[in-house]
């Protein structure tokens, strides 16, 4: 019989609503087309061309494409997922930078900013005119961000001024706007975690790129430095306070990533099964072999299973009812067999599998950042293990 394609065996197709397929499909289209010729050079030179390729995001629609209103499309969550494993299936570092602008970037001015905040930055950032980043972790701490030691100072005039910085901010160089979490000089013990949308030209403000990256060279990462940034009082998100603010726009990257994983690995699964086709060895194909067949269908099944979780999770958040430790479920799960899956892709590709011919090993790469970012695994495992136990074992 004619060779089933690895989600076709589980007929995860029949899940998803054809408007839904229709956008994938369309984002799936641009991928092959604009993405897929470029990437490996891209990944090899460490640059790629972000304000490019974010004017081309924005006319397909997919920079906050699950937001309403303000010029984004207003998609489902299931969309969204769906494309954000298109994305990642060329390279974990493009859905970064469209996870970054939508999830973490707008989605903060969407639901925390003011109505100005909104019209001057959200349109803008849909159509990909202007580019964001988010600045949460410093270079001390990233787990714990309760720790940071960026400061945001108000003077009698009701201006800001910030000093700190950030580290490991992907779109940091590129960004026209950065949202940045720093403690209010307030008379809170520690001062509260406030968020403020920062210009990147007002003065004081650099952001120095990261290179030698061995993970996500098709993306800007970067530290940001802010030396005595004076801001007006109408820069802080008026309604975020707390660390709620910043970790609930995590929740809501985190829930692209679990989608955006799969795409990577289905990408190895998919060119590694046509490889094993074709290569022969011992005088026949990879793929006639019992060692070879077991390897696929073991990846296949973790694949069809981390795809039925996320289209569960998906539901749920269609649904409203989507929980953080919900989420930390599906983070975990998905990139972490999604990195098992691009190893083990990479096994069945011998020595071609070190190029960058094959995707697998510049899969597995980017997925040790994404392992890392967003909550490592270890920090979702205590996510979960609360969640279980009722205990807090995170210090
Ligand atoms: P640490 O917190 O120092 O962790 C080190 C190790 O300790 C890990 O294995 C961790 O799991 C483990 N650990 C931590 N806490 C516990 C615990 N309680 N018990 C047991 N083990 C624990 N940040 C942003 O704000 N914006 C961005 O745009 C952004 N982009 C990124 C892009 C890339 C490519 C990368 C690599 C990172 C990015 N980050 C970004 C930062 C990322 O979120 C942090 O790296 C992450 O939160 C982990 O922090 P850390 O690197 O300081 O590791």
């Amino acid at each position: 019989s004619a060779p089933a394609s690895p989600l076709g065996l589980f007929d995860i197709d029949d899940l998803i609503d054809p408007e839904d397929r229709a956008i994938r499909d369309t984002v799936r289209r641009y991928v092959d087309d604009r993405l897929r010729p470029e990437i490996a050079g891209w990944y090899e030179a460490g640059t790629v061309p972000a304000r490019e390729l974010s004017a081309e995001l924005g006319r397909l629609g997919v920079l906050g494409m699950h937001l309403e209103g303000y010029g984004c499309a207003g998609t489902s969550a299931t969309a969204y997922g769906l494309a954000c494993m298109e994305l990642e299936a060329g390279d974990s570092g493009l859905r970064s930078l469209v996870s970054v602008q939508g999830s973490l970037a707008m989605f903060a001015i969407w639901r925390y900013g003011s109505e100005e905040q909104k019209q001057e930055w959200l349109p803008r950032m849909a159509r990909g005119e202007a580019l964001g980043c988010f600045g949460l972790t410093e270079p001390d701490f990233g787990s714990d961000p309760g720790g940071m030691r960026t400061r945001a100072r108000q003077e009698p005039s009701g201006d800001w001024v910030l000093n700190g910085t950030k580290m490991w901010i992907t779109n940091g160089s590129v960004a026209d706007v950065a949202v940045v979490w720093a403690r209010a000089d307030d008379d809170t013990d520690r001062g509260t975690v406030r968020g403020f949308v920062v210009p990147t030209d007002t003065p004081g403000f650099t952001a120095p790129e990261i290179k030698r990256k061995l993970s996500l060279r098709a993306s800007v990462t970067s530290e940001l430095v802010l030396e005595d940034v004076r801001l007006p009082a109408s820069a802080v998100l008026p309604e975020a306070r707390g660390l709620s603010g910043p970790l609930s726009c995590l929740t809501e990257a985190r829930f692209g990533i679990v989608f955006g994983s799969l795409g990577a690995a289905r990408d190895c699964l998919e060119s590694t099964l046509a490889y094993a086709r074709e290569r022969q060895i011992f005088d026949k194909p990879l793929a006639a072999f019992q060692l070879s067949q077991a390897k696929l269908a073991d990846m296949t099944l973790e694949l069809g299973k981390g795809m039925l979780l996320a289209l569960h999770l998906a539901g749920l958040k269609e649904a409203g009812t989507l929980r953080n430790e919900q989420v930390s479920l599906g983070k975990l799960n998905n990139t972490r067999e999604a990195i098992a899956i691009a190893r083990q892709c990479r096994t069945l590709l011998g020595a071609a599998g070190i190029t960058l011919e094959y995707p697998a090993l510049r899969h597995a790469n980017n997925l040790e950042s994404v392992l890392t970012y967003e909550g490592t695994s270890e920090v979702h495992q205590l996510v979960i293990g609360q969640a279980l136990t009722g205990e807090s074992a995170f210090r």
